[in-house]
């Protein structure tokens, strides 16, 4: 691909959250094996390891986030911070990376690929004149949705009178109101704002994490309304080959993949929210007594944030649900889900449905319960119940009879058998493109950034 020798240099900058890291690191995994120099421009929360990516470079930059911060773990608050107060930070940063770039290696810098999250990037590129591009960890339909709220809120449509409706949205013609990602959220006018921001950018171009077939009336609107290149390069798990080095915030428990090879094909529900997301309590109760009380096999990841300790809170469980527990079930704090979800002995998933794992469970023909909770969570559960029908939206009332019935209707019921087969065809779609569709617009991504720097 290099055949003039020069080596083009990206830097490719995430934000600090597991869900967004990963899908970018991915990515710059990929862009290394077409040939490009790679450097993770990160800050010091939730920085990478370094020693798991030994091609890429690392360049951390000042981002002025508070110890009160870090600890709240607070998606919103931590990614309005960056925005306002990394701009010089990570300016003098670059500017300083490119001078060393220049002097050692005779390299500059080819184009920034940035995470959406992060719009002050813009700015910074502009500024820099380097070549930008956007790459959005979430999906196409979700970002359709700015659009949409954006166009709302112009016409004066918002605050909505009803954020429960069920009518549809005019041009999503998909989505209801109550699917949009700012009633989701604590303060829709600083989403709006922001949204506002990141859709006046005109970067030239823009990456997303999927597949054309599964979201091709999406990307053509998108195409249409943007009129920049549009790369659908996805699955990005599954195109990268070292989908066994990532980046993982917890230690994973393999104990759980020796715990599955013991039991029957189809047989087992896995369950997890993600790295955000996650029950109360009280809630937890209910959930172990729906699991148990559904007689069916779970594999459940219950990360340490959500309760104090475990061991304790299991035994507090009545006899019957312990019994229940220790019959059909494996609890865990952190499970190695690419494998989970890839193992024969997984036949669902009840899923908070983030995007990484919406596409993980594709990937595998594993069918989903949808508990979304917050962002683009309703807009993929949409996309899962109605338009793919491997996914069952569910009334998310968090009692032990609710979720005894919706697992039933998962793992038992002729309804999630139906599923089950439709994500087996829809699997199988998703590996076509990994070396069709996807793989041309990856071809299109390089040959766009070569084209910006003869
Ligand atoms: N994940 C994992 N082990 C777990 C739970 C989650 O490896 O026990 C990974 C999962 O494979 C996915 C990511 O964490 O890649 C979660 O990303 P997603 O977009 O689904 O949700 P988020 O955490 O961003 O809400």
């Amino acid at each position: 691909l290099m055949e003039n020798q020069i080596r083009h240099h990206l830097v490719l900058i995430p934000p600090p959250f597991h869900g967004h890291l990963t899908p970018m690191l991915q990515l710059a995994s990929i862009l290394h094996s077409k040939g490009f120099s790679i450097t993770i421009a990160h800050t010091y929360f939730n920085s990478p390891n370094p020693s798991n990516y030994p091609n890429f470079n690392f360049l951390p930059y000042f981002d002025g986030l508070s110890n009160t911060q870090i600890t709240s773990k607070n998606f919103i608050d931590i990614t309005s911070t960056l925005n306002t107060k990394c701009v010089s930070p990570l300016k003098e940063t670059l500017v300083h990376y490119i001078a060393k770039l220049a002097n050692e290696k005779h390299e500059k810098i080819a184009c920034i690929i940035y995470d959406g999250l992060l719009h002050f990037i813009d700015s910074v590129a502009k500024e820099l004149k380097i070549p930008s591009i956007v790459f959005r960890t979430t999906s196409a339909t979700n970002f359709l949705t700015y659009h949409a709220c954006a166009q709302l809120q112009s016409k004066g449509y918002l605050p909505l009178q009803d954020s429960k409706s069920c009518d549809l949205v005019p041009e999503l013609d998909l989505l209801r109101f109550k699917d949009l990602p700012i009633f989701n959220l604590p303060n829709p006018d600083d989403f709006l704002q922001n949204s506002a921001k990141t859709l006046s950018i005109t970067p030239f171009g823009v990456i997303f994490n999927t597949v054309d077939s599964l979201e091709d009336s999406s990307l053509n609107q998108l195409q249409q309304l943007y009129k920049v290149n549009i790369f659908p390069i996805g699955p990005l798990h599954m195109i990268a080959d070292d989908s066994n080095n990532s980046q993982s915030i917890l230690r994973e428990n393999h104990n759980c993949i020796s715990w599955l090879n013991n039991k029957a094909r189809k047989s087992v529900l896995y369950v997890s929210l993600g790295s955000i997301a996650s029950w109360e309590e009280k809630e937890l109760t209910e959930v172990a007594c729906g699991l148990a009380n559904s007689k069916q096999n779970f594999l459940w990841v219950i990360r340490p944030e959500t309760v104090k300790d475990v061991s304790a809170w299991l035994q507090s469980l009545s006899e019957d649900v312990k019994v229940g527990i220790a019959e059909r079930g494996c609890v865990v704090k952190w499970a190695p889900q690419g494998e989970v979800l890839a193992h024969e002995a997984v036949g669902g998933f009840w899923s908070h449905c983030g995007w990484n794992s919406t596409l993980e469970s594709l990937c595998e023909g594993v069918p989903i319960i949808c508990q979304p909770s917050f962002g683009d969570q309703r807009v993929n559960t949409r996309l899962l119940s109605h338009v793919w029908k491997v996914g069952l939206e569910w009334c998310n009332v968090i009692l032990r009879d609710e979720i005894e019935r919706v697992v039933r209707r998962l793992m038992v019921n002729q309804e999630g058998e139906e599923m089950r087969q439709r994500a087996s065809e829809l699997k199988h779609e998703i590996r076509l493109a990994v070396n069709g569709s996807s793989c041309d617009a990856l071809d299109g991504l390089v040959k766009c950034i070569l084209s910006v720097n003869v």
